[in-house]
């Protein structure tokens, strides 16, 4: 590096010039290729230092430091389940301590036994528990001597300095990445650090330059260095993310949609005259906002999120029919082959003889409702095209198809988009810039979206939301059943059977097709779009397992499998004279619709399916829901499970069978469905008992990315600050272009991420 290099050069310098091949080598595994990238590599967290403790004066509970000899370490696999543990026995002469490290790899774990090799002397800092009658120490921060310190009395003066431990991989230990990162940081000057906040927004809330953060985080003389430096970094992410949102709004403000104005007396009327029920106040007010942002020419960009139940449907109904009446067309895009054809039912039902147009029943104002899905035979197929193109079809529904290049429309004024965290922006995209001029997006979504969520990912939208849900809906008691008490199991199925006798119907779910088909979200869905969907259990291949693990826990069961347990279930006294039916993914379109209208006409009052029911069907009948395995599925996925019963006039019974015992997370999150039936409380609540970093994607817990440090619950108000500093300065700058340093930053780190969050939200 030379002093004289431009301001910011030395950024972007690759590590190799700066560190060497062998060291910029090591590092590229955690791809981390420049200065600019190792120092946005922050500690995921620190270590304490506290006063040396003797060994032999340890108390359970205490947080302590020991400077202690490794006298033997081992890494064995863990019984009955993945992973593996490494176990070492430390002694300062006099007494004794377990230390003991957990991981699913043993890579990490070799990494770890390397450094304590035994003979070493090292700092080991950890709050002692007793394990066996033994007192451990379990993943424990530590320094060795001869490695991260010369002497003992450095090991010790650093020790008493927070310890930064960098997110690492097997092969690029912690304390390598502290050495590289203190290497890189050292000669840095503030005009080698181009800052993307503007000086007067630092000062404005009291915050430090980018080079002052870096060294408050990566080499802090205390702990208020570190939080002071994580809090400007927080900020800055909050900043750059809120203008990138703030620029992305501004320019879809700049195009020119067509005004779709409603107009009385034409079909939305005639919808509305026939509505089997009165619309809530809140279909009635988002109707209201959605019915003035057509009527304008400014693209109408907004999100109506709504739980479960909340009757979006007419609320999209009563837009789409705004805009046929003013001579336009809409687009209807489902996630799923399913769902496409539920609509269609949907709508054609409400609007009756209203959709009948080119049919005897057509009456005035009619248009057609079409589909247009990857499933439908060629010659509907060509029909559907057609109708589309002519304009004859006011309403097109339809999947992923719909986004085919074949498709055409006359004049298309609106896309609504259901279940928007299925699709991602650029597929949103496609059809707002298929025509020269953009139609109107209304996207809806069934996963509440926090405000601070929304606002972090999905700031460039309008939103709406519905609150409350139509009146006259029965509720849904939620009850978790032990899979380990067969008495339980067996009320379970019995109370199916009495339901079945009332007149209602059951959803078993499983988590598997068969064998070892898991059935991730809908397999339809990811064949059509090539997508897996975000998958939204626990994170499998953590680095390292949660502290306090059990390792002798009994393995876990297969989980159950729907060919299997409809077997079963066909065998069972209760059910000998009622039919059970199959739906998952792996089924053709036919078959699946044939499933369907067996179960909702109650040919097959039981249906044993996977998760391909998780949005949309509407089975009015439907009052008890089983779930296996409830562990295994997410907060919000049984949410919107549940949501497909007590959708009638019955009231609906969940039932969550888990194995999960009283005190596991997996019970406490289930807990949460049966305290609530609040789709945004839970929402929160969830986001509450994930681990950090799953809210914005896995995409965040490693490698090169650039919101890090963000959080959405937790740092709600910085979010709402940087949100207001970001409006003010896109209003005084639109184009950026006194602002280069922020260009950049968010061109280069920040749209393609972003478009990840919005296929995870
Ligand atoms: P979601 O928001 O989950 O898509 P739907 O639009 O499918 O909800 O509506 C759920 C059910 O409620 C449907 O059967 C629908 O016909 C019914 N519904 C919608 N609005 C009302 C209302 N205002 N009064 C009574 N029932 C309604
Ligand atoms: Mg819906």
């Amino acid at each position: 590096m030379t002093s004289d290099a431009p301001a910011g050069a030395r950024i972007a310098e690759p590590l190799a010039k700066v560190l060497g091949t062998r060291a910029a080598g090591v590092l590229a595994k955690l791809d981390l290729h420049t200065v600019g990238d190792l120092l946005r590599h922050y500690p995921r967290r620190y270590g304490r230092a506290g006063e040396l403790t003797d060994l032999s004066s340890l108390r359970v509970g205490e947080y302590a430091s020991v400077l202690a000899e490794v006298r033997t370490a081992t890494i064995r696999p863990m019984r009955g389940r993945t992973g593996a543990i490494l176990e070492a026995v430390v002694t300062d002469g006099r007494g004794t301590l377990d230390l003991a490290f957990f991981a699913q790899r043993r890579g990490v774990l070799r990494m770890h036994e390397d450094r304590l090799r035994p003979g070493r002397t090292g700092l080991f800092t950890g709050t002692v528990r007793e394990y066996r009658g033994r007192r451990q120490l379990t993943h424990p921060d530590y320094i060795v001597v001869g490695l991260d310190a010369g002497t003992e009395e450095e090991a010790i003066v650093e020790g008493t300095r927070p310890i930064p431990l960098y997110p690492s991989a097997s092969g690029v230990p912690t304390w390598r990445i502290g050495r590289a990162v203190r290497t890189v940081l050292d000669p840095l000057t503030e005009r080698d650090v181009p800052d993307p906040v503007p000086a007067e927004l630092l000062a404005l809330r009291g915050h430090g330059s980018l080079l002052g953060a870096f060294r408050d985080v990566h080499v802090p003389a205390d702990d208020a260095a570190w939080v002071r430096g994580r809090s400007r970094l927080t900020y800055e992410e909050a900043f750059v993310l809120q203008v990138a949102l703030a620029r992305r709004r501004a320019v879809a403000r700049a195009h020119r949609s067509v005004a779709r104005p409603p107009r009385s007396g034409g079909i939305l009327d005639a919808l509305e005259a026939r509505l089997p029920f009165t619309l809530t106040e809140g279909q009635v007010d988002v109707g209201t906002v959605i019915s003035r942002d057509l009527a304008d020419d400014f693209p109408m960009h907004r999100l109506l999120q709504g739980d479960v139940g909340s009757g979006k449907t007419v609320v999209a109904l009563r837009a789409m029919l705004q805009v046929v009446d003013a001579g336009g067309q809409a687009a209807l895009l489902a996630p799923t082959e399913v769902l496409a054809w539920q609509h269609l039912i949907t709508l054609r039902s409400l609007l009756g003889p209203l959709a009948g147009a080119g049919t005897l029943e057509a009456v005035d104002h009619a248009t057609r409702v079409v589909i247009l899905t990857g499933s439908l035979g060629a010659e509907e197929r060509r029909a559907a095209l057609a109708a589309a193109e002519s304009g004859e079809a006011g309403i097109v529904v339809g999947t992923h198809a719909l986004l085919g290049e074949g498709v055409r429309f006359h004049d298309l004024g609106l896309v609504v988009v259901d279940e928007q965290h299925r699709f991602g922006v650029e597929q949103r995209d496609v059809l707002r810039t298929r025509g020269a001029i953009p139609p109107h997006v209304l996207v809806m979504t069934a996963t509440p979206i926090p405000r601070t969520v929304a606002m972090t990912v999905f700031g460039d939208l309008d939103t709406s939301t519905l609150k409350e849900k139509p009146a006259g809906r029965a509720s849904v008691a939620t009850h978790i059943v032990p899979a380990t008490k067969e008495a339980w199991l067996d009320r379970a199925w019995r109370r199916v059977r009495e339901e079945v006798d009332a007149g209602g119907r059951a959803f078993v779910v499983c988590a598997r097709i068969e064998g070892d088909a898991v059935e991730e979200g809908d397999e339809e869905e990811a064949a059509e779009t090539g997508e897996v969907p975000a998958d939204e259990r626990d994170q499998g291949g953590a680095e390292e397992l949660p502290l306090g693990l059990d390792d002798e826990a009994p393995p876990r069961p297969p989980l159950h499998a729907v060919g299997e347990v409809a077997e079963a279930l066909r065998g069972r006294p209760e059910f000998s004279d009622i039919a059970i039916g199959v739906l998952h993914g792996r089924m053709r379109p036919e078959e699946k619709d044939v499933a369907m209208a067996r179960f909702a006409s109650g040919e097959t009052p039981i249906l044993v399916c996977t998760t391909v029911i998780e949005v949309g069907v509407d089975v009015p009948e439907a009052s008890v829901m089983i779930v296996l395995d409830a562990d295994h599925f997410g907060l919000s996925q049984l949410h919107q499970l549940r949501g497909r019963i007590g959708r009638g006039a019955i009231p609906g019974v969940c039932l969550l069978v888990s194995a999960s015992g009283d005190d596991t997370l997996a019970h406490d999150r289930l807990s949460a469905l049966v305290e609530t039936t609040d789709g945004f409380a839970l929402a929160e609540k969830d986001l509450e008992l994930r681990r950090e970093g799953d809210v914005l994607g896995a995409a965040q817990s490693g490698g090169r990315n650039s919101l890090r440090l963000l959080r959405v619950i937790r740092d709600q108000e910085v979010i709402e600050v940087a949100r207001k500093d970001a409006h003010t300065l896109v209003d005084g700058d639109p184009t950026l272009a006194a602002h280069p340093v922020l260009a950049v930053a968010i061109e280069e780190w920040l749209e393609p991420e972003r478009e990840e969050f919005l296929e995870r939200a």
